[in-house]
């Protein structure tokens, strides 16, 4: 039954071939008995799922239907879950419980889904390989020595693991994109505004947005519609018409003009995924793409900006963190100042306090204009090459990630070195456009993930492209050993 995709699922329950609760204690135990090899969830939510499985069998006993009616999913844990830890991976929430959901846990619960969990990340969403969470790195099913990608990499290895078949994740700088392709899976990074933010604990205002991550395009595609749409709580929210995404997978390629940006296959590239890229864009001919070389010049600055950006707005966001009014509290503070600073000190990981030493320093008076100011400028640049490269082609496709998965601990003494894996996806956080990440091939036993990027609020388009792909391609159905 693990096997089982979202759409399966959805057939099988509708059809009573069993039940949301037989499905989820069978997913629970599976949790209980291969995730100490992956450490994918901090919180594992027994009595909840049993509950809400239930509750959805009784649902559809009483007449009603839905794709997500009675199907498991888990929560990156910074999605806050009424009555359950929220811990954002971090010692400073390790002690919150999260007194309302977020907005998209509301919307997947009030659909029939059955929460099994929270997953592991990186602490306060910052990170690549999942190795910066309180409660210890994740590792990658495909081979355990080697990180799952993050900051949803908890997500990301329960998924690849078929501990649950769906999962929601957030993408600041590739954060959904990035670790689905280090684990083979279909990850969508919706536009910004698409998915409320309320109920998400913030890192970079600006550029942050949930998004499902699943096996298959037609499972992000389900799993989207319910996530989506205008929410009066979050100020970024956009009120425009939720399209019905299941409805275009099937939607014919021919002639639609696909753009390869030059940029992306320059130096940098493992070229053994460069090759596993160019047979995807041959599989994409076949089914009537057309081809253009691209070019978006400005894309050598994106990280400089992001890393100037994303720390400004995570110094802020993380301002509220104080061992005041909730998280950690340092023990017998001796006044106000040194309450802050242990608490502050003492709960906060060691990547999360260079973010906010440097986004301090980035917005401090006297550097405001030289870093902030610029990194804005070059945030419109981007966003202007990718208007400019809409106006000849449907979407862009290029690698998700310039290496395979590294081994745990390789990175680990140089930040930049980390940074620098998100080179091909926090272009389209600073534009604030729609990309998707799905599986392309293996190297040495390692998953490959291509990159679509599309113009705002074409969601629809990358997964028709992605699903098509997935009708003739078998990647994304192999399960790694052991799972
Ligand atoms: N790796 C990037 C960072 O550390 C992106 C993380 C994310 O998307 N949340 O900021």
């Amino acid at each position: 039954m693990h096997q089982l995709t979202l759409a399966e699922i959805a057939r099988g329950l509708a059809d009573k071939s069993f039940s949301a609760e037989e499905l989820t204690t069978t997913l629970l135990a599976r949790i209980n008995s291969l995730d100490p090899q992956l450490n994918s969830f901090i919180t594992v939510t027994d009595e909840l799922a049993v509950q809400q499985a239930r509750a959805a069998d009784a649902r559809r006993a009483a007449g009603e239907s839905g794709a997500l009616l009675g199907a498991p999913i888990a929560h990156k844990d910074l999605f806050c879950t009424q009555g359950v830890r929220t811990s954002c991976a971090s010692k400073m929430l390790d002690n919150f419980t999260a007194p309302y959901d977020a907005t998209v846990v509301a919307k997947l619960a009030a659909a029939g889904m059955v929460t099994l969990g929270k997953t592991n990340m990186d602490e306060f969403a910052m990170g690549s390989a999942n190795e910066s969470s309180h409660y210890g790195a994740v590792k990658n099913p495909w081979n355990l020595e080697h990180v799952p990608g993050g900051s949803s990499g908890g997500s990301a290895a329960a998924v690849a693991a078929r501990l649950t078949p769906v999962a929601t994740g957030t993408d600041t700088g590739g954060s959904i994109r990035q670790p689905a392709a280090l684990t083979s899976l279909t990850g969508l990074k919706p536009t910004y505004g698409r998915v409320s933010r309320w109920g998400m604990i913030a890192y970079a205002s600006s550029l942050d947005q949930g998004g499902p991550m699943a096996r298959t395009a037609e499972d992000c595609a389900l799993l989207l519609q319910g996530m989506a749409g205008f929410d009066a709580n979050d100020s970024t929210s956009i009120d425009e018409p939720v399209p019905d995404y299941s409805a275009s997978l099937n939607a014919s390629l021919q002639g639609l003009r696909i753009g390869i940006p030059k940029e992306y296959f320059g130096a940098g590239l493992d070229p053994r995924i460069a090759e596993q890229v160019q047979a995807s864009i041959q599989e994409l001919q076949k089914l009537g793409a057309v081809i253009k070389e691209i070019s978006l010049p400005n894309m050598q600055h994106a990280i400089a900006a992001y890393y100037v950006i994303a720390p400004a707005e995570a110094s802020s966001n993380l301002s509220r963190f104080d061992g005041v009014r909730f998280g950690y509290r340092c023990d017998n503070p001796k006044d106000l100042t040194d309450l802050y600073k242990r608490s502050r000190g003492e709960g906060f990981g060691v990547e999360v306090q260079r973010r906010i030493m440097v986004g301090a320093y980035a917005l401090s008076a006297g550097y405001y204009d030289a870093y902030y100011l610029k990194a804005q400028k070059i945030r419109r640049l981007i966003k202007n090459d990718f208007m400019a490269a809409f106006e000849g082609v449907d979407l862009i496709l290029g690698p998700t990630t310039p290496n395979l998965a590294w081994k745990l601990g390789a990175k680990g003494n140089d930040p930049v070195a980390a940074y620098l894996e998100d080179v091909y996806t926090i272009t389209a956080n600073l534009a604030g456009l729609p990309g998707l990440s799905m599986p392309a091939g293996f190297v040495d036993g390692l998953p490959v993930g291509v990159q679509l990027l599309a113009p705002y609020f074409q969601e629809a388009r990358l997964l028709n492209v992605a699903h098509r792909y997935q009708q003739v391609t078998d990647w994304h159905t192999r399960a790694p050993n052991g799972f």
